[in-house]
This record gives C-alpha cells, sequence and structure tokens, in this order.
C-alpha cells in the first residue's frame, strides 16, 4: 500500500500544479483577450498626474452588435466624489467599470477624463491612474508580501507594510508564522473573503490612484467584517474620484450620488435621501433589502 501511496500522492501534486497553471493560462488568455479589443490612437497622449474628473457622455455601448446593453448613460463624478450605482442583476453595472478601465470602447458617445475622451489617452497612463477593488481578489501563490506589492511593484517592504496597516491587515499578517513571507493563495494560507478583500484594498493604496473603482463583491460578507470593510474603502476612497458598483444598498448611503440603473438606462439619480423620496425603483430595492435582512 505504502508503494501505491507514494506514486499516487505525486499524482495529487501534479494534478494541483497543473490545474493551478491551466488557470494562470485562462487568466492570461483573458487578458490577452481584453486588451486586443482596444488599440492605442496614434495621437495618444499620456493623462497628466493629479485629481481627475470622470465624465460619461451619454455612453452607449453592446458587446455584441445585436445586443445593446447601454443605452445612453450620462453622469459626471467631480473630482474627489463619489458615485454609486445600483440597479437589478444585469442591468450594466459593472460594464460601466469595464468601460471606465477601457476593457473595451463605447460604441457612441463618450468617457471624458478632465475633458480628454479616454480613446486618446494612452492605455498605460489611464490604467496607471486607476485602482480596482474587484468583486474577487486573485491572489498568486506567492508571499504576502508579493501580493500586497503588485499593486506597485517598485514599493519597498515598509511602503507595503504601511498600505498594509491601512487596509487593517497588518496585525493579521504579523500572526501569520511566516508574518508578510508566508505563502497564500492556491498552494499557500487560504485567505477568507473579508482578507481578500483587505489586500485588494492595500493593493489599492500602495498604487496610489486618483481613479478608485468599488465592484461589491456578491457574496456576503458577515455584517461585522462589512462594516469594517466599508469603513477601510471610506478611508481608501477619500480624495479620490471613485465609483462603486453597489450589490448592496448599505454600501451606498454615504456615496455624494448614486445612480439607479435599469436596462441599460439611468431611471433615477439623487442622494439617498433624494431617492427615498422620490419613491420609485430605489424605494422599492431599499424595501425588499430591509424584508431580506429580517428575515
Ligand atoms: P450583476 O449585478 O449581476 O453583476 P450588472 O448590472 O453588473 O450585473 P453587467 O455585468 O454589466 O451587469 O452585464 C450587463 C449585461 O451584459 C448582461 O446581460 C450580461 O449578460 C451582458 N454581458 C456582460 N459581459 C458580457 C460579455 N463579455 N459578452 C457578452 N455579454 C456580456
Amino acid at each position: 500500500l505504502i508503494q501505491l501511496y507514494a506514486p499516487l500522492s505525486f499524482l495529487g501534486v501534479l494534478y494541483r500544479e497543473v490545474r493551478q497553471s491551466l488557470t494562470d493560462i485562462e487568466r492570461m488568455f483573458t487578458l490577452l483577450r481584453e486588451h486586443r479589443e482596444v488599440q492605442d490612437a496614434a495621437d495618444a497622449r499620456p493623462l497628466a498626474a493629479g485629481p481627475c474628473t470622470v465624465h460619461f457622455e451619454d455612453v452607449r455601448f453592446a458587446y455584441e452588435p445585436r445586443r445593446p446593453i447601454l443605452h445612453g448613460v450620462d453622469f459626471e463624478i467631480p473630482a474627489g466624489r463619489s458615485l454609486a450605482v445600483v440597479g437589478h442583476s444585469g442591468a450594466g453595472k459593472s460594464t460601466l467599470a469595464r468601460l471606465l478601465f477601457r476593457f473595451y470602447d463605447v460604441t457612441g458617445g463618450a468617457i471624458r477624463i478632465n475633458d480628454t475622451d479616454s480613446r486618446q489617452l494612452t492605455q498605460a497612463s489611464l490604467r496607471a491612474a486607476i485602482g480596482i477593488v474587484p468583486q474577487d481578489t486573485v491572489l498568486f501563490n506567492d508571499s504576502i508580501l508579493y501580493n500586497i506589492q503588485y499593486g506597485r511593484p517598485t514599493a519597498d517592504r515598509e511602503e507595503v507594510i504601511a498600505a498594509a496597516r491601512a487596509a487593517h491587515l497588518h496585525d493579521f499578517i504579523e500572526s501569520l508564522p511566516d508574518g508578510y513571507d508566508t505563502t497564500v493563495g492556491e498552494r499557500g494560507l487560504k485567505l477568507s473573503g473579508g482578507e481578500k478583500q483587505r489586500v485588494a484594498i492595500a493593493r489599492a493604496l500602495l498604487k496610489n490612484p486618483p481613479i478608485l473603482i468599488f465592484d461589491e463583491a456578491t457574496s456576503a460578507l458577515d455584517s461585522k467584517t462589512e462594516q469594517a470593510i466599508q469603513a477601510e474603502l471610506e478611508q481608501a476612497a477619500r480624495g479620490r474620484t471613485t465609483l462603486i458598483i453597489a450589490h448592496r444598498l448599505s454600501t451606498v448611503m454615504n456615496a455624494d450620488q448614486i445612480l439607479v440603473l435599469d436596462k441599460g438606462k439611468v431611471v433615477e439619480r439623487g442622494n439617498h435621501r433624494d431617492l427615498l423620496e422620490q419613491n420609485g425603483l430605489y424605494t422599492q430595492m431599499w424595501a425588499l433589502q430591509r424584508q431580506a435582512e429580517e428575515k
């Protein structure tokens, strides 16, 4: 039996390694595919450093020509302010974030950053100006130090530690057997949903971008962790132009503006109070969420 066990265990390790490599290759191809969608214009200019105003001007978009997803979306996020987008699943919320990052080009209208059409900007400078806290953070099979440093590979250890402190991750990391050198990811220590989000926040803080996109996780965290993450995000967003793709309404109450998106159109806009007074879709969604929470 022992003679059988060794090769079987070797096969198990091999299987995991192959599966991880396949996942990495898959991700690489997804990225390559998305990169090929857009090209730098011949006369593209870099985005100047500093605060950014984001302006969506009658933005229309379709992934496939026969199925339009956005039907003319208008909004402006002044530099340093926040805007949250809510709406039913499939309304087009995450699409707004993908367009801002320029994974795709708009099919009509324009996205302007400080009055320049984002198609006139170099992709490298645009993407350097945007930090993303995604729904599900990808962790590399490497140390937690490396995983945070990924936000800005030139950052030194002290800067990584400062970002981890700001994301309230430092004490947790210090409690691990190898501290910042502990391996995480598929073959290392598994992090909880909340810890992964904190890694994403620390990465974004290290990158220090003028624009922040927060794509809220659909899977709920426990309410204490959710409140803590919410507070850390609000701190990270301070002074940055922030787009929040919200799946739970508790995240949006403090946003400067809220857009309610329905089937690719803005149907209501205002702050939390204005929207409750309008007594429309937002009020309905709010009541439903309340009911769900009370159950
Ligand atoms: P959710 O709250 O469920 O995340 P959402 O409002 O963020 O939804 P989007 O992800 O923006 O919705 O998707 C809007 C529509 O676009 C959906 O009907 C979806 O099926 C479609 N869609 C999204 N990504 C693609 C894609 N890569 N190719 C084709 N259609 C897509």
